[in-house]
Parts: C-alpha cells; sequence; structure tokens
C-alpha cells in the first residue's frame, strides 16, 4: 500500500509536443498529484460556470416578469381611473333622472345608510411617483370605484320604487277611453232627453257606431264595488280605483264581472245597452274623485 501510494506521488506523465519538421520536439512532464489537481479545478470551474449559469437565468427571467407586472399594474391603474370617469357620468344621469322625476337629492337617501369617508378625490400618477404611493393609489381609488358603484345601486334602486309608485298611481288614474265610439252628450247643464227638464249632467255619454255588443273598458285598474241593476242607470258598473278615483258605466247590457273582482287598466267589464232610462245604445260615463262627480274629459288621453 505504501509503496503504491509512493509510486502514484513520484509517478510523471510526459507530454511531447512535436512542431513539425525541422524543430526539435518539446517534453512536458507532468506529476500526477499535479494532474489531479488540474483535473479536480477544471471540474470545480464547470460545475461554478452551469450555476452561475443558471443564476442568471433565474435573475433574467425575474426581471422581465417585473416588467410584465409594472406594466399590468399601469394597465389596471389607469382602467379603474377610466371608470372613475365613466361613473362621473353616471352620476350626472342620474342626478338628471332625479330632477325629472322631482325626487330628492342621492344623499338624502345614501346620508341614511352608515357610509365611511368623505367624498373623496381620484388619484393620478405622478411623475417618479414611488411603488409605496402607486399601491396607496390604485387601492385608494379601487374603493372609489366600489363606494360609487354602491352609491349608484341605492339611488338607482330608489329611483325604482319612485317611478313603480307612479305606474301604479297612473294606472290607477282614469286615463283611456271606456269604448270605442263618439260623444252624443257632454259634461254639464242639459234638457233631459227623455224627462225634458234641466239637470246636470255628471257625465259624458259614448255612443259605438257599432251598436251592439262594443265592449266597455275599464278606464283604470281598480275594484269592481257595483255590478248590477241600479234604477234609471240600468246595469251599472262601479269601479274603485284606490287614490280617491271611482268610475261609473251606466246603461250596460252586459255585464262580465262581479263584485269583488280587481280590473286592470282597458279590460273589458261590460257592453253597450240601453238599460234604465236610456233613449238608445250607449255608456254613460261618470268619473268620481273624492266623493264628488268631476268632468270625465279631464281623464282621457289623445282626444
Ligand atoms: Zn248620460
Amino acid at each position: 500500500m505504501k509503496r503504491l501510494l509512493r509510486r502514484w506521488f513520484l509517478g510523471k506523465m510526459t507530454i511531447i509536443i512535436a512542431p513539425g519538421k525541422g524543430s526539435r520536439a518539446s517534453h512536458l512532464h507532468l506529476s500526477y498529484p499535479f494532474l489531479s489537481f488540474l483535473s479536480l479545478l477544471l471540474i470545480g470551474v464547470l460545475i461554478a460556470g452551469i450555476y452561475f449559469a443558471d443564476t442568471y437565468i433565474g435573475y433574467s427571467k425575474a426581471i422581465r416578469t417585473n416588467r410584465a407586472l409594472v406594466q399590468e399594474r399601469d394597465y389596471y391603474s389607469q382602467q379603474v381611473e377610466e371608470t372613475l370617469d365613466m361613473l362621473e357620468k353616471v352620476k350626472d344621469i342620474e342626478s338628471n333622472l332625479r330632477g325629472m322625476l322631482e325626487m330628492g337629492s342621492v344623499r338624502d337617501i345614501i346620508e341614511n345608510y352608515p357610509v365611511g369617508g368623505s367624498e373623496g378625490e381620484v388619484i393620478s400618477a405622478l411623475p417618479h411617483s414611488s411603488d409605496i404611493f402607486e399601491r396607496y393609489r390604485f387601492d385608494s381609488n379601487v374603493a372609489m370605484v366600489r363606494r360609487d358603484v354602491w352609491e349608484q345601486e341605492q339611488s338607482l334602486s330608489d329611483i325604482e320604487g319612485f317611478i313603480a309608485q307612479k305606474k301604479e298611481m297612473l294606472l290607477s288614474t282614469p286615463s283611456i277611453w271606456p269604448i270605442f265610439g263618439y260623444i252624443t252628450s257632454g259634461y254639464g247643464w242639459r234638457t233631459h232627453p227623455i224627462r225634458g227638464n234641466r239637470e246636470f249632467h255628471r257625465a259624458i255619454d259614448m255612443y259605438s257606431p257599432l251598436e251592439k255588443n262594443t265592449p266597455i273598458r275599464a278606464t283604470a285598474r281598480g275594484r269592481v264595488v257595483v255590478a248590477g241593476w241600479s234604477g234609471s242607470y240600468g246595469r251599472l258598473v262601479v269601479v274603485d280605483h284606490g287614490n280617491g278615483f271611482s268610475t261609473r258605466y251606466a246603461h250596460c247590457s252586459n255585464i262580465i264581472v262581479e263584485q269583488g273582482d280587481r280590473v286592470e287598466q282597458g279590460q273589458i267589464i261590460a257592453y253597450v245597452g240601453r238599460s234604465g232610462t236610456a233613449t238608445g245604445n250607449h255608456v254613460h260615463y261618470e268619473v268620481w274623485y273624492r266623493g264628488k262627480p268631476v268632468n270625465p274629459m279631464d281623464f282621457v288621453r289623445g282626444r
């Protein structure tokens, strides 16, 4: 063993470098230990090279990713700012709507909700702004978008409720003609066509050129409170519309609703006839408001 070690230690390798014809060859004597050292050094350099190359690849990849992330953040920051601008326009429209509907300001409703913070200003990018500032700007602008959208939602649902209420009122207010036809006797003083005396005619009488089976339509949504014979009215339908309004349809030939029925505006409730005190087929149409007859002409559209 000792001998083997000694032989290796003293062992040499000779490298002959032959430059070509005419020149003398040079001899390079390298000991085994030196050769081993050289091999180890080469392996070490190789490993270090691979390691540094890998690190460099990872580093440049990280730089590229970071650059992309910064671009992405700038893009979203800009999007948020543009969204805030759009929301300003929506606020204007909402404010106009409220004005047209003669509603209170949006603040009246919003103030009933626990919403934190003041008005807030859109924070725009500054040149050479730091990352912390960028982050703050982004976060607070996003918070503002969220708050504004929430406010719009509150306001729009308020407008929705308001319109629904108005629509209900409109549908419950007499506003259409009871039949297709023309007026033969208006609202006001007249000489009664049968009795011959002066009297106040608290209705409009309408005659249909189609005469028989002309449908009579409820002029507003409501509930039927009378559906049957009523003295000189003949066959009578009375509809209570709520909000102080009711309508009467007299001299019907046929009634197709019953007391207690809910009727929609435009729904057929009876047919034109000459029952009761009437000289011919017509509908005697009355509109009552708060217990008094009013001129039905004030409650028809598109005369
Ligand atoms: Zn009449």
